[in-house]
């Protein structure tokens, strides 16, 4: 037999036969669904901005 932890209250529940899973229940994974539509959850987003290295661009003309 199977158990795993409902992601969402981590109570136990089984995988099988389990409509609902990985949830253990209907309103679990409503809740869970319900938090990514909200945005509760949020990705983990690297946002560096890498900037290209300079090119040596066009220096202006030596004398
Ligand atoms: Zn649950």
């Amino acid at each position: 037999m199977r158990e795993h932890s409902c992601p969402r209250c981590g109570r136990k529940t089984v995988y099988q036969g389990n409509p609902f899973r990985p949830f253990c229940s209907e309103r679990c994974k409503l809740i869970d669904l319900g938090h990514w539509v909200s945005g509760d959850y949020r990705v983990p987003v690297l946002e560096t901005e890498e900037k290209p290295p300079e090119k040596p661009g066009e220096e202006p003309g030596e004398p």
